[in-house]
């Protein structure tokens, strides 16, 4: 007789809420991971960096199994198939996991429950990926918040009231006691390697100490690059926001962000492809597919746009403050459906987070909650004057600035700001 327990997006030992109960209320815990069919099979191209950042990180939780005497089973293919095959296998006291918010993560859930619970086993879940879930956090009324300013008060006093710990103490010799398992190579995935460098996991505390500082400056290394780590749960959240909430505020919120992004996707689904207020939905997108690829490829001709899409495409990361450029370039100065620009973002971005990133990119185009109203619409030369202001980062991505070989502006500055207040404002009138 065994239990499982299931890892996702949650991949290290350190604090692992379902792991740490798990191992305390069963024996013979064997420790899974699912590549997923269903999402590999998705992503449109086989170099992906992060599906190679996955398989590094089942190398390392392996070996460390190993060295208690267990090991990790890695499966490819669609988990409610895999579980089929491990009914078969094992006999299957109970699964163990860390809950998941994004719609299609429930629907999977929901099916492998129903298919556990008809062969007599339980499936238990465990808040890990949040420090406040959906629902923790409501208004007077017992509703979701639809605004970040008292939803990020009400966190905070409940973070600072709930003594919040880590885990320890977990109980490894409930661990399943295996010989080693195979990891797959990347090539029985399906994909190849890239040259793509995963940011460090550690953090530096005089960085997160200056971050209200410095982090809205591309130029310098003013923010974590923590987000790969948030996605994919290598580090802990509980751990990172205790360690840095002492030393700094802003950091907080941006923390806080992410849960609030996280908390409107779970309550509020069909944002994954509506606009969160439904009016924006009537934007008579002019979605011009030249225009498109020349913002994709970075070549508008406007210097800090097209420095943000190269190193996008060069690393897989953006700076923030440039997400934000590109993001409204995209909607308001060409008039391009922010669903195209979401979908690049998804397919590039190793921090990718559905929730923050549908959030982000509503936030742009206006039609989100707390967006950006829409008749503001980023000057791209004075938000380089701001925060770029000796073109050091743009230099560094766009090196043929001022030559013959550097194009024309694809569109006049001013002429497209008056089109899309404009055509905003028939939409929604
Ligand atoms: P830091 O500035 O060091 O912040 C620490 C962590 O806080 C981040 O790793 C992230 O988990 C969280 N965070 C910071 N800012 C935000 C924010 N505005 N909203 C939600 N969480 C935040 N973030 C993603 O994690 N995934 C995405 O796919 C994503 N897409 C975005 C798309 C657009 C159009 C915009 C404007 C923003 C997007 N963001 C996204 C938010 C933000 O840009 C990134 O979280 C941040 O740039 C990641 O860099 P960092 O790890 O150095 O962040």
């Amino acid at each position: 007789k065994i239990s499982i327990f299931w890892f996702r997006r949650d991949l290290r030992l350190e604090d692992n809420t379902g792991l740490y109960y798990a191992l305390q209320q069963e024996e013979n815990i064997l420790p899974i991971f699912i590549f997923d069919t269903n999402i590999l099979d998705k992503l449109s191209n086989r170099k992906d960096a992060r599906v190679e950042f996955i398989l590094d990180q089942l190398k390392s939780l392996s070996k460390e199994l190993e060295e208690k005497g267990s090991s990790l089973l890695i499966k490819i293919g669609k988990p409610i198939e895999v579980y089929e095959e491990l009914l078969g296998q094992y006999k299957i006291q109970s699964v163990y996991t860390n809950r998941d918010y994004e719609p299609y993560a429930k629907e999977r859930d929901q099916a492998v429950e129903k298919l556990l619970k008809e062969k007599g086993a339980d499936f238990y879940t465990f808040k890990d990926q949040m420090i406040f879930e959906p629902g923790e956090v409501l208004n007077g009324s017992g509703e979701f918040y639809k605004v970040f300013t008292p939803y990020s008060r009400v966190w905070k006093e409940k973070f600072q009231n709930q003594k919040i710990e880590l885990l320890s103490y977990f109980h490894w010799k409930n661990l399943f006691q295996t010989s080693t398992f195979e990891v797959p190579s990347l090539d029985d995935l399906g994909f190849e390697s890239t040259e793509i460098k995963i940011p460090s996991k550690s953090w530096e505390e005089d960085l997160i100490s200056k971050y209200n500082q410095t982090r809205d400056f591309p130029a310098q290394k003013g923010t974590s690059r923590l987000g790969i780590h948030l996605r994919f749960g290598t580090i802990s959240i509980k751990k990172l926001a205790l360690e840095t909430a002492p030393l700094n505020d802003t950091f907080l919120n941006e923390l806080i962000w992410r849960e609030f992004y996280m908390t409107i996707l779970a309550f509020c689904p069909e944002v994954v492809d509506k606009a969160f207020k439904p009016a924006y939905d009537r934007i008579p997108w002019r979605n011009n597919e030249e225009d498109f690829k020349a913002w994709c490829e970075g070549k508008t001709g406007y210097p800090i746009v097209d420095a943000g899409m190269r190193e996008l495409n060069a690393t897989g990361y953006m700076h923030n403050r440039v997400r934000m450029i590109v993001a409204s370039f995209l909607t308001k100065h060409l008039l391009i459906d922010w669903r195209w620009g979401e979908t690049y973002f998804a397919e590039k971005l190793l921090d990718f987070e559905l929730a923050s990133n549908n959030g982000g990119w509503q936030w742009a185009a206006g039609t989100g909650t707390d967006a950006q109203p829409y008749f503001r619409v980023f000057n791209p030369e004075s938000q380089t004057e701001k925060f770029d202001k000796e073109l050091k980062y743009i230099k560094k991505w766009v090196p043929e600035l001022g030559t013959k070989d550097y194009p024309k502006p694809i569109v006049d500055h001013k002429f497209a700001r008056q089109r899309a207040i404009d055509t905003y404002k028939q939409a929604l009138d």
